[in-house]
């Protein structure tokens, strides 16, 4: 017993030296009482945060709003944050205020989960004073206090709790899903890039179907139509499919497969990605998977081996080998899906088993996916042709790069030439 972090236990020394209390509080201990290995530490002291910064040589005031000091130990990191508790609490998210107390249970009352309000002396002893071992132990997520208060107070945690549940696998306590519920549309208020770091970690963690269910079930992603126009109603139609996603370990692969799934246009996927706050990288490589599979669908419309394999090829180069690696990837976890329907349905029985078929062996028949790959550049062309650079060039090399990719013509710089010399 006693706390296993060195580090951690000489500031909850230093501090109980100093005469103040000091306790590890949060995530930390929640992890420690399942068992589970603890990413980050949270301590939580009666000292004010210029005395904490009295006591350590290396802080810095990281949070001093809401009186959090990160000291800087040899071991690492540790915030440390006076016990308070919040005070008025406005549009919706976050308290307007903080007051410094000198009581660890009234801090303890503050936070959002019985599990997440706990605390540990160096000791290794448990303060638990709402219950959030033996909720812990049955299973259960359950607001500190009366749910319906914590989720008016802070909408954020309404997407907490969801994430909690899905990640550690926990039911929702009656009252508190009751409250979430009821409280859904004030979903609203909160910052896209908070909704968009609370559904990745949903979206990228061990149970992604059942967060998207419980979000559904909620009504929680009802309430982002307005900022998130997906039709959310098709991943009921997909039920089952839904599971598939926790075996892709990509995340992108998840986020395409939920988003093929719901068989919104790729722009429409790449407009949202982007109004997420997702990074432009991130929502491309998304996006370019569902935009191969609609160039494909659009045009195959039986299984012929024949024109599949030139749209396919073509795709792969216009979109990215990238792209077309994980939309096999998609379509390998796919065929378990039963009572699969629309439109995705037909391409999945009709043009899915040929590409899982034929799709990698004739990517690797394929010379050159890009134009870094093709052997010539831009003034090679030029100079050929004896040209001034211009928009013509971009046209003929990507044409070039198709039929170089198509095996019309080799990927050779002589072949290419002469090629090009022949289009002009
Ligand atoms: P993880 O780091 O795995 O997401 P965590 O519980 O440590 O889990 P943090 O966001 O790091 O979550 O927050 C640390 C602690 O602060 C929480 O355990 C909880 O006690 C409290 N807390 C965080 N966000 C809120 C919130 N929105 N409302 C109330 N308490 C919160
Ligand atoms: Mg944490």
């Amino acid at each position: 017993k006693g706390i296993k972090d060195p580090g951690a236990a000489e500031v909850l020394g230093r501090l109980a030296e100093a005469g103040y209390e000091a306790y590890l509080v949060g995530g930390c201990v929640r992890d420690a009482v399942l068992g589970r290995s603890i990413k980050d530490i949270d301590i939580a002291t009666s000292a004010l945060p210029e005395q904490v910064m009295e006591i350590f040589h290396r802080t810095v005031p990281t949070g001093l709003q809401h009186g959090t000091v990160t000291v800087l130990m040899p071991q690492g990191m540790y915030e440390v944050t006076t016990f308070r508790k919040e005070a008025a609490y406005e549009g919706f998210r976050r308290p307007a205020s903080v007051a410094y107390i000198s009581d660890l249970t009234e801090d303890l009352k503050r936070r959002d989960f019985t599990m997440n309000a706990m605390a540990m002396n160096v000791a290794g002893v448990l303060q638990d004073p709402y219950g959030g071992q033996a909720d812990l132990a049955a299973g259960l997520l359950r607001c500190v206090g009366i749910a319906e208060e914590r989720f008016g107070e802070d909408a954020l945690r309404m997407l907490r709790c969801i994430r909690f549940a899905s990640t550690y696998d926990l039911e929702i306590e009656a009252s508190t899903w009751q409250a979430l519920l009821a409280n859904a549309p004030l979903l609203r208020h909160i910052a896209m890039e908070r909704v968009r770091s609370e559904l990745q970690r949903m979206v990228e963690g061990p149970a992604p179907a059942r967060a998207v269910r419980l979000l559904l079930a909620s009504g929680l992603l009802a309430n982002l139509k307005k900022q998130l126009p997906l039709p959310y109603e098709a991943w009921l139609a997909w039920d089952d499919a839904l599971d598939v996603v926790s075996a892709l370990e990509e995340q992108h692969d998840r986020w395409a497969m939920l988003l093929m799934l719901l068989e919104v246009p790729s722009d429409v996927v790449r407009a949202a990605l982007q109004d997420l706050t997702f990074s432009r990288a991130d929502g491309t490589a998304v996006a370019e998977v569902l935009a191969l599979r609609e160039a494909i669908a659009a045009q195959v419309a039986v299984e012929d081996p024949a024109p599949l394999e030139r749209v396919w090829k073509l795709g792969a180069v216009r979109r990215g080998e990238a792209a077309a690696r994980a939309l096999l990837r998609l379509l390998r976890e796919l065929p378990q899906v039963e009572g699969k329907r629309g439109r995705l349905a037909r391409f999945l029985e009709e043009t899915a088993p040929a590409l899982l078929r034929r799709g990698e062996a004739w990517l690797k028949e394929v010379p050159c996916f890009s134009l870094k790959e093709l052997a010539i550049s831009g003034q090679d062309v030029a100079v050929a042709l004896d040209r001034q650079p211009g928009p013509w060039m971009g046209r003929l090399l990507q044409d070039l790069l198709e039929r170089a990719a198509l095996g019309e013509i080799p990927n050779e710089r002589e072949a290419l030439i002469d090629a090009a010399q022949a289009a002009k």
